[in-house]
């Protein structure tokens, strides 16, 4: 059965978050517009600002939605999660205010399904509490679409783990209380079981930021949020390995999977609100006598972002369901793989021509700082990398589909019209007989 309607009780709360996010998420994008500013723990106006936001946000039940009870969260579901995220994506602060900001909800994730107690205690509750940020280290500057080029090695020494190495676009390292990485403990294991995570402190003697290198909306090209980083001889207790030695790599996939389908969600809220945009300039604008609106290509504009909206929704929709399947134990495991790829690919695409229509229909005006639509625009490629190129995801998802594909019996596909005519003439002779 399909049944798109949402329970009055939950609409309520989607209500409430809509209305929030409008009044208080988007004031605080207004108050506090620099780049990375959330996820600053220094920043003492803007956390004054936020932390009366976050209890109201935990007072309603709506804090950390992305965890599972059985992960500390309330467990709503993905599908329940997609129409929150949905809201939430209007916002660049939103997210924070919500505690479900990456990327530190991939982190505390992974935390809950592979900490030890201790670490819980030590650090999963202060993230999940919002009183600290976290860093995923991973990429390398040799390259990050790769995993089997990673050289940053940890070795056992003694009751220690030793951490020597680089790693490139660490986000947030700057303001981390702790840094998950993802270092070589057997270089010669496959890749599947050559990798261990670690929870390294920041505080712990070693760790330099080479540089904090900025991106495209970052206003000084020397402070920006993503760190090139060295570990020099990095020194942590046995007890810091997050889940297996070896176990890295599956610890990590388990992370990029839930935030790939939670950065879908959220384009889906900030595309609707380009289009509302979009739409509001249309009936507001004359050009050649005529409103904006009552232009062809600018209907067609209106009308394309409609449908491809619709479409990526109901694919992240139907994403979010699967996973929640599987989660129930009614789907084998694996089966929201393709669909979490579909939707790492589909969200791109979707960003820039939904974006990029709302600016072009405002001219000069959008592309401007007065609009937000220039920085939405240059950030859709952001997406595009963040948690694996949409190259991979197509190749991946194209190979998976090829593998359950058969090559032709004969010399012709198996549709070709004369050879299939001539089948169904043998079957039935008399058929075309006056
Ligand atoms: C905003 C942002 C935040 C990030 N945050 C983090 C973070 O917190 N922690 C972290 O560890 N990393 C982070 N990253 C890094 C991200 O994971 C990498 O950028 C990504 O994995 C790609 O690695 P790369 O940039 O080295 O590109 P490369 O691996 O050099 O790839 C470059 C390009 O080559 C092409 N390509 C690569 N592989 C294939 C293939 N198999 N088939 C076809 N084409 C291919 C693609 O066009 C790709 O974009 C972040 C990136 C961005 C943009």
């Amino acid at each position: 059965m399909i049944d798109f309607s949402v329970e009055p009780e939950f609409q309520a709360r989607l209500d409430w978050m809509d209305q929030f996010v409008r009044e208080e998420c988007e004031t605080m994008d207004l108050l506090f517009p620099e780049q990375g500013a959330q996820f600053d723990p220094n920043y003492t106006a803007a956390r004054r600002h936020l932390k009366p936001l976050q209890e109201q946000v935990k007072a309603q039940g709506l804090w950390a939605c992305h965890l599972g009870p059985h992960l500390g969260g309330p467990g709503y579901g993905q599908v329940r999660l997609a129409l929150m995220n949905e809201i939430l994506g209007r916002s660049g602060w939103a997210p924070v205010v919500f505690g479900t900001a990456a990327p530190d909800t991939g982190n505390a994730e992974i935390l809950a399904m592979f900490g030890t107690p201790a670490q819980k205690q030590r650090f999963l509750g202060p993230l999940m509490a919002g009183d600290i940020v976290s860093c995923f280290s991973m990429t390398e500057p040799q390259g990050g679409a790769d995993p089997g080029v990673f050289t940053c090695k940890a070795t056992r020494e003694g009751d220690e783990w030793v951490i020597e190495g680089e790693k490139w676009f660490s986000s947030n390292a700057k303001f981390a209380a702790f840094l998950l990485v993802l270092a070589v403990t057997d270089a010669e294991a496959p890749l599947t079981e050559r990798m261990s995570m670690f929870i390294v402190p920041t505080e712990t003697p070693g760790i330099e930021i080479l540089r904090n290198v900025a991106l495209i909306g970052d206003l000084d090209p020397e402070n920006g949020h993503h760190a090139h980083l060295r570990y020099n001889q990095v020194r942590i207790p046995a007890d810091h390995l997050l889940g297996e030695v070896g176990g890295g790599f599956r610890v990590a996939q388990a992370r990029l999977g839930g935030g790939r389908v939670h950065h879908a969600m959220r384009t889906v809220g900030l595309c609707n609100r380009a289009l509302a945009m979009m739409m509001e300039r249309a009936v507001s604008r004359e050009t050649r006598g005529r409103k904006l609106a009552d232009h062809q290509l600018v209907q067609a504009k209106v009308a394309d972002s409609i449908v491809e909206l619709e479409q990526f929704r109901l694919l992240v929709l139907k994403t979010a369901w699967i996973i929640d399947e599987v989660e129930a134990g009614r789907m084998p495991h694996g089966s929201a793989r393709n669909w979490i790829g579909m939707c790492k690919i589909g969200l791109v695409k979707l960003y820039h021509d939904v974006v990029g229509r709302a600016l072009e229909v405002h001219g000069s005006l959008g592309i401007s700082l007065d609009l937000p639509l220039s920085r939405w625009y240059a950030g859709h490629m952001a997406l595009a990398f963040a948690d694996g190129p949409t190259e991979v995801h197509k190749s991946q998802l194209a190979r998976a589909f090829l593998k359950k594909a058969k090559p032709a019996p004969g010399l012709f596909p198996t549709e070709h019209i004369p050879s299939r005519t001539a089948a169904a003439l043998a079957r039935y002779p008399d058929a075309r007989r006056p």
